[in-house]
């Protein structure tokens, strides 16, 4: 589903991403491991085209990814991103944040000053259930938890109804139970949706304990690919 071929990158003369060819089906859970500066976040954001590779191609469903596409209106995107900081904004309520999720591609925050149609509420609401947090719809952004927060920001990525999940190290910031909540979540959707995950981590214990596929990324390149039973002995 998602064909990545050939893709470089670099900044000036570092060579962020050398080669890197992968493919990753629909609803698999894949977990991109490897130390900060490996080249993880590069890589996600070529996938989503905030970031244009300087060669390789990478298809999603077939269609090309392309920068250029990225601040168009109308289309839905095909991926939506989660980040290490949940990026929410504080002020609104959890449900309009995940409304955010759903105005995506819209230029500006002025969506949310404008009336949401019903059907897409009770989509949010919908997302809000996957991650359990229906309850706390109508509380402020900055009221609930840093768990709490990283799960609305997978509810406001599922509201955006993507392909593929591109979590750029959703846990990074979380002690290790709540991380391994969060990460639950997340992995429990890709399983019970046909949505494609892939998820940075730089903490092998995570990647082992939730990775069916793991990839191990190395200056740049993939220096490892399968189940995570076979991590001790290859990376
Ligand atoms: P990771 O997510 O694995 O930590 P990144 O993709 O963020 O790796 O970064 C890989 C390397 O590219 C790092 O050395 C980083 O400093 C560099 N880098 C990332 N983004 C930029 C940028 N916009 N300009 C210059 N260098 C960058
Ligand atoms: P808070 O959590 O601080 O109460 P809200 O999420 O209720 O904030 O709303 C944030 C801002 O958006 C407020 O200024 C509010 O007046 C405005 N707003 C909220 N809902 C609507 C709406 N349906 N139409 C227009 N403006 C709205």
């Amino acid at each position: 589903m998602i064909e990545i071929k050939g893709l470089a990158k670099s900044y000036g003369d570092r060579r962020v991403l050398k080669q890197v060819d992968l493919s990753v089906r629909a609803g698999e859970f894949l977990v991109v491991l490897g130390p900060s500066g490996a080249g993880k976040s590069t890589l996600l954001r070529c996938v989503n085209g905030l970031v244009k590779s300087d060669r390789g191609e990478i298809a999603i469903d077939g269609r090309t990814v392309r920068t250029a596409d990225l601040g168009r209106r109308e289309e839905r995107r095909p991926t939506a991103m989660i980040f290490q900081h949940h990026n929410l904004v504080k002020r609104l309520s959890v449900l309009k944040n995940v409304l955010v999720g759903r105005m995506a591609g819209m230029s500006s925050l002025m969506a949310l000053f404008q009336l949401f149609p019903a059907r897409d509420v009770e989509q949010a609401l919908a997302c809000l259930r996957r991650v359990e947090l229906e309850h706390k719809a109508q509380v402020r952004g900055d009221q609930i938890s840093g768990g709490e927060q990283q799960r609305v920001g997978i509810a406001r990525a599922l509201a955006q109804e993507p392909a593929v999940i591109l979590a750029d190290e959703p846990v990074a910031s979380l002690d290790p139970k709540t991380a391994r909540i969060v990460l639950g979540y997340l992995k429990r959707i890709c399983k019970e949706t046909d949505i494609a995950v892939i998820c940075n981590l730089h903490q092998v214990d995570y990647a082992v304990e939730f990775g069916e596929r793991v990839v191990g990324l190395s200056d740049g390149a993939v220096v490892f690919d399968g189940p995570p039973d076979r991590l001790s002995t290859e990376i």
